[in-house]
C-alpha cells in the first residue's frame, strides 16, 4: 500500500526525531502528546534540531519551514484517522502501549498499518490487542532517528508478508538500511549491545575506571562515535534499564541483569540528558 500520511504517538526523544525524519522525507505527519505543554516541548525539539542543521549548513531556512509545515501537532488520537501508518513512540510500558493500540485500532481505517518503536517489548502482545495483528509490526529506530542509518523491522508470528514489505519500502524511503528481526526481547541490536553497555556501568560501579576514562576507551580504543556512558545519557537510563530487564526476563542470562548503580540512578530520576543529569550533568 502507498503511505502518504504518518502518525507518530509520543513526541519525546524518539517520537520528535521520527516525526521530523518522516516530514523531511516528504510525508505529511501528525504527532501527538498527552498534553499541550509536552507537545510544544516535542515540537521545539524538532525546531532546535533543524536550526542546528541550518548552522551546520545541512538544511536551508526554506527546507526547515517546509518540514515544519508538514507536521501537525495534536493531543487527540482521533486526528490519526487519516493516517496510512502510525508509529507509536510513547514510553516503554506495556499497559500504556496496549491502551494506545486499542484506541488506534478503533480510530484508524482497516488498511492502516500500526507500528511500535519499542526497544524490547513483545510485538505479538501488542498486536493481539488489536483486530489487525497481521498489520502490526515493530519499526525500531535508533537514536537520533534523523541520523542513525539502521531500521530494525520486527515481525511477530502473526504479521503478513505484505506488511513486512510495506515496512521495508517505508524504511528505505526514509534513507534507512533495513534488517528484519524476530520478535524476541531486544531484537538483534539490543541483544548484541546490552551486555557491553551494562559492563561499562559495572566497571564504573566497581571503581575500575572513571567515567571519563571509560568513555575515552570506547571512543579512541574501540572506535565508537560516542563514549558509551555519554551515549546512555543520550538514550535515557530508564529506556536501557527496561530493555535490559526485558531481555533478562526472557533469557535469564545474568549478562542482561541491570547493575545496581543503574537501578539507583533510575530511582533517583537521573535518566540522562532528558532530566539534566545522568552519568554527566547537562544545562
Ligand atoms: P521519552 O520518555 O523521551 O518520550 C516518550 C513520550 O511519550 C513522552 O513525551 C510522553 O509524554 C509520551 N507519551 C506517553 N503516553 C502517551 C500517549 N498515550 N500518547 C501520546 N504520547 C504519550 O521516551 P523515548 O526515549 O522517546 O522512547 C519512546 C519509545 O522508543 C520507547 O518505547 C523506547 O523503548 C523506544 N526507543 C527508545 C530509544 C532511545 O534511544 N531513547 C531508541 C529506540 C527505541
Amino acid at each position: 500500500m502507498g503511505i502518504k500520511k504518518v502518525g507518530v504517538v509520543g513526541c519525546g526523544t524518539m517520537g520528535s526525531g521520527i516525526a521530523q525524519l518522516c516530514a523531511q522525507s516528504g510525508y505529511e505527519v501528525v504527532a501527538s502528546e498527552i498534553n499541550s505543554e509536552l507537545l510544544n516541548k516535542g515540537l521545539a525539539l524538532i525546531d532546535t534540531f533543524l536550526t542546528k542543521g541550518i548552522e551546520r549548513g545541512k538544511v536551508t531556512h526554506e527546507e526547515k519551514k517546509a518540514i515544519l509545515a508538514r507536521i501537525k501537532g495534536t493531543t487527540n488520537l482521533q486526528d490519526f484517522s487519516g493516517c496510512d501508518l502510525v508509529i507509536e513512540a510513547a514510553i516503554e510500558n506495556m499497559d500504556v502501549k496496549k491502551k494506545i493500540f486499542t484506541e488506534l485500532d478503533k480510530v484508524c481505517p482497516r488498511e492502516t498499518i500500526l507500528a511500535t518503536n519499542t526497544s524490547s517489548l513483545s510485538i505479538i502482545d501488542i498486536a493481539n490487542i488489536t483486530t489487525r495483528p497481521e498489520k502490526v509490526l515493530g519499526l525500531h529506530f535508533f537514536n537520533p532517528p534523523q541520523l542513525m542509518k539502521l531500521l530494525e523491522i520486527v515481525k511477530s508470528i502473526a504479521i503478513s508478508e505484505e506488511t513486512i514489505e510495506t515496512g521495508k519500502s517505508f524504511g528505505e524511503s526514509l534513507g534507512k538500511t533495513v534488517i528484519v528481526a524476530p520478535d524476541i526481547a531486544g531484537f538483534i541490536v539490543n541483544r548484541l549491545q546490552l551486555p557491553f553497555r551494562l559492563d561499562t556501568i559495572r566497571m564504573l560501579e566497581a571503581g575500575i575506571a572513571t567515567k571519563e576514562d571509560i568513555d575515552t576507551a570506547t571512543t579512541l580504543g574501540l572506535g565508537h562515535p560516542m563514549g558509551q556512558l555519554a551515549l546512555q545519557d543520550l538514550v535515557g537510563l530508564d529506556i536501557t534499564c527496561t530493555a535490559a530487564s526485558a531481555v533478562y526476563e526472557e533469557t535469564k542470562d545474568p549478562k542482561y541483569l541491570p547493575p545496581t548503580l543503574m537501578k539507583k540512578m533510575v530511582a533517583a530520576g537521573w535518566l540522562g540528558r532528558k532530566t539534566g543529569k545522568g552519568f554527566y550533568e547537562y544545562k
